[in-house]
């Protein structure tokens, strides 16, 4: 502690840091702290990261990635820890069911491509031509789309015998 006191910040030249806000611990540093003291520290990082906006976004992409493909490893070859994750995602389901059925409406709304619904609006209409269908026609149809599918899921979950 006594070492925190005489030590100086190499940015603002203060004993004990700014407004003696001492150090960070840095195990690699001969007297084990920062050379910069806590409020120099955290306004210089402040900056790096608003300048390096991009790297750290690829950086945290990148971990997230890495991350990612050791749980798949792991789920392949550990039978335990498969168990164990194919729980928690049965639990979250039970616990988030309403949102799921949400979440996979929009994913069946949006595999409704424009060349998709604009077909269906040609053909359920028998006079309309290819160049006439506008977007708004597009959008339309695609909102009745889903109405119906859905519609016909809620009905099939109804009728469905489940538990
Ligand atoms: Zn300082």
């Amino acid at each position: 502690m006594l070492l925190e006191y005489k030590k100086r910040c190499s940015c603002c030249r203060e004993y004990g840091g700014k407004d003696g806000c001492g150090f960070c611990i840095r195990r690699v540093a001969r007297d084990g702290l920062s050379s910069t003291c806590r409020k120099c520290k955290s306004i210089y990082e402040k900056i790096y990261r608003k300048n390096n906006r991009e790297k750290i976004k690829k950086y945290r992409a990148l971990y997230r990635k890495n991350d990612w493909e050791r749980a798949k490893e792991r789920y392949n070859s550990d039978a335990e820890y498969r168990l164990k994750v194919k729980a928690k995602v049965s639990k979250y389901y039970h616990k988030n069911k309403e949102a799921v059925k949400v979440i996979h409406a929009i994913r069946y709304r949006d595999a409704l491509t424009n060349s998709y619904v604009a077909q269906q609006i040609i053909q359920g209409s028998g006079i309309i031509k290819a160049e006439d269908v506008t977007p708004e026609m597009i959008e339309l149809k695609r909102e009745l789309l889903t109405f119906h599918r859905l519609k016909r899921r809620l009905s099939d979950g109804i009728n469905s015998t489940r538990d």
